[in-house]
């Protein structure tokens, strides 16, 4: 039997949490915090900066949201039927059909 070392295993030491100092524009890591700050109001931080928001674009749908609100309203998601219009939902809403799904079903067997 070969005598095994000691304390071969566990050499994952914890480390110290450190906070890491970095910018995700730029995609730099800093040293330290002043030296973050420096990075921060150097130029070619705020070019990078201007490059992404320009890659994002200035596009907003709004009007796409509107419709595809109005469209769910009119919608029952419990049991997944789509109507027309909103007297449609609330026609379904009193329906037999509806009140069966949200209702429990009480089985009397017992
Ligand atoms: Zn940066
Ligand atoms: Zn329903």
């Amino acid at each position: 039997m070969e005598p095994l070392p000691k304390g071969g295993l566990g050499g994952a030491l914890a480390k110290p949490r450190r906070p890491v100092i970095a910018c995700s524009v730029c995609q730099i890591r800093f040293n330290s915090q002043s030296q973050a700050a420096a990075h921060y109001q150097g130029n070619r931080h705020a070019r990078r900066l201007k490059g992404l928001e320009a890659a994002r674009g200035g596009q907003e749908e709004e009007e796409e949201e509107e419709k595809a609100k109005a469209k769910r309203l009119l919608y029952c998601a419990l049991c997944k039927v789509a109507v027309n219009s909103l007297s449609q939902l609330e026609a379904h809403n009193k329906g037999t059909k509806h009140r069966a799904v949200l209702e429990p079903r009480v089985d009397a067997a017992g």
